[in-house]
């Protein structure tokens, strides 16, 4: 008997609940990856690349035994399907708004071949964790309750199958060129790398130091987990071996991810719209040329310019500094989160519609428990606060890096600031007053 095992955002072998319902239906499998335009356009060079590297590390594991078929699922799973004769295909459960859709037409054109869900990129599957009466949770904290006593399964064993020989070798489209832009090593061997590395020497002082973007203090799993290069079952199952403050702060990191998949599979429309419709009516303003700006890394703020700049050169954005750079564009330059938010999913590796479009609402304070509207990131603060001698804003703005300790935070104070290296394009504590002054003329 033969099965197909559609792979989407799950490019692993080990604990894959999906591969080892193929395994239990059938012995021969063949691995199918569908190129969808519909993905792949909105994803942005980094992404696309990074993914690129994470199909290529599967086809190795699998001996190149990968099916890539550029086109459309609905027409392509089930033809591929019908073609090799399988009796069900095989994958993992897509709780997002376009996955979703796509999965109820693909399951429908497959007629008499079953559909087999299983597991999903999430240690709970959305919309599991519910209230007692069924409504979805809106405040983390209290999903967070719920979700640890919902609980994990273990990882799922290893399973073994003989893979089918696809009819085409594998072979990818060009890769987009990324200039000088470095990305993180791709694939699954790689995400296992990063993570006993991080359990070795990074955990203890994680919940002291995640905060510091001038210290190498987190994961970096994000580009890992987004494509299910890893699953974060097997970092629970590690970290449920340990105790502590660490232990406890990663595993509510890593549950922020789930709660906004749960927001976003019970509020799909909220990837575009206010989660909070009494922001609909919220004044703002939309010139290019502050965008512009903001996105390049010329606002005269240096915590802002560094986090904008490292987003340019890595695809990838310390999480202290996406809070400020967000909060900036939203709050002093009064432009729409949307917008922003669109940016860091052209650059962003890691870039989910999930936790990308729900922490831009947090910041902007029209989500689920959202920072408060009137709480605004004051960005030199900020910047002094977690970037306390610097280090951070040197690395990326090379016009500052002259100035040493946390000078560097307000160059304008210099008796010579540097020449090439903008004033501050707003008064900070004036447009925070123009943010509360809008706010408080819709509520
Ligand atoms: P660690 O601190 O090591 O955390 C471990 C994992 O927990 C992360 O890999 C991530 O999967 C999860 N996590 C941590 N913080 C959050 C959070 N606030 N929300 C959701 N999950 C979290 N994360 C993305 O994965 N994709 C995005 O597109 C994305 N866009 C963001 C946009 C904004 C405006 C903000 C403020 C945050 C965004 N984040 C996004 C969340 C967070 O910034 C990144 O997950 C984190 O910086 C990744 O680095 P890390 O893996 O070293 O994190």
């Amino acid at each position: 008997s033969t099965a197909l095992l559609w792979f989407r955002r799950d490019l692993r072998l080990a604990d894959l609940p999906a591969l080892v319902s193929a395994a239990e239906r059938a012995s021969r499998v063949l691995a199918l990856y569908v190129l969808d335009d519909a993905l792949l356009k909105p994803a942005g060079k980094p992404r696309q690349a990074f993914l690129y590297g994470c199909l290529e590390a599967l086809a190795d594991s699998l001996d190149g035994r990968l099916m890539l078929v550029h086109g459309d699922p609905v027409r392509d799973v089930p033809r591929v399907a019908r073609a090799v004769g399988a009796g069900s295909v095989h994958v993992s459960t897509d709780t997002g708004p376009y996955g979703s859709r796509r999965d109820r037409a693909v399951a429908e054109a497959l007629g008499e071949i079953d559909w087999v869900e299983c597991g999903s990129p999430y240690a709970v599957t959305p919309g599991r964790v519910t209230k007692p009466d069924g409504e979805p949770y809106r405040v983390f904290s209290a999903f967070y309750r719920a979700w640890c006593r919902h609980g994990w399964r273990a990882p799922a064993p290893h399973s073994t199958v003989d893979w089918i020989e696809p009819e085409k070798p594998f072979r990818l489209p060009e890769k987009p060129d990324l200039g000088s832009m470095a990305l993180p090593r791709p694939g699954e061997a790689a995400a296992h790398e990063v993570w006993e590395e991080f359990l070795d020497g990074g955990l203890d002082g994680y919940a002291t130091n995640r905060d510091r973007p001038d210290r190498p203090a987190t994961t970096r799993l994000s580009p890992y987990l987004r494509w299910g290069c890893l699953h974060p079952r097997t970092l629970l199952a590690d970290l449920d071996t340990r105790h502590g403050k660490d232990v406890e702060s990663l595993r509510s990191e890593l549950a922020w991810r789930e709660f906004y998949a749960d927001v976003l599979h019970h509020r799909p429309e909220t990837a575009r719209k206010n989660y909070d419709e009494r922001f609909d009516e919220l004044e703002y303003d939309t010139d290019r040329e502050s965008f512009d700006r903001w996105r390049a890394g010329r606002t005269g703020y240096p915590i802002v310019d560094a986090g904008m700049r490292q987003l340019l050169a890595e695809g990838w954005m310390h999480n202290r500094v996406r809070m400020i750079v967000a909060s900036f564009l939203v709050k002093d330059l009064h432009q729409p989160w949307w917008l922003g938010a669109r940016h860091f999913m052209n650059h962003l590796v890691d870039g989910d519609l999930a936790s990308n479009q729900l922490n831009w609402q947090w910041v902007a304070g029209t989500g689920t428990d959202p920072a408060p509207f009137f709480r605004v990131f004051n960005p030199t603060t900020q910047g002094e606060k977690f970037d306390p001698d610097g280090a951070y804003v040197r690395k990326y703005v090379p016009e500052l890096c002259e100035i040493p300790g946390k000078a560097v935070h307000q160059p304008w104070k210099l008796p010579r600031p540097p020449k090439d290296y903008p004033a501050p394009m707003v008064d900070h504590a004036q447009e925070r007053k123009v943010a509360l002054d809008r706010f408080n003329a819709i509520t």
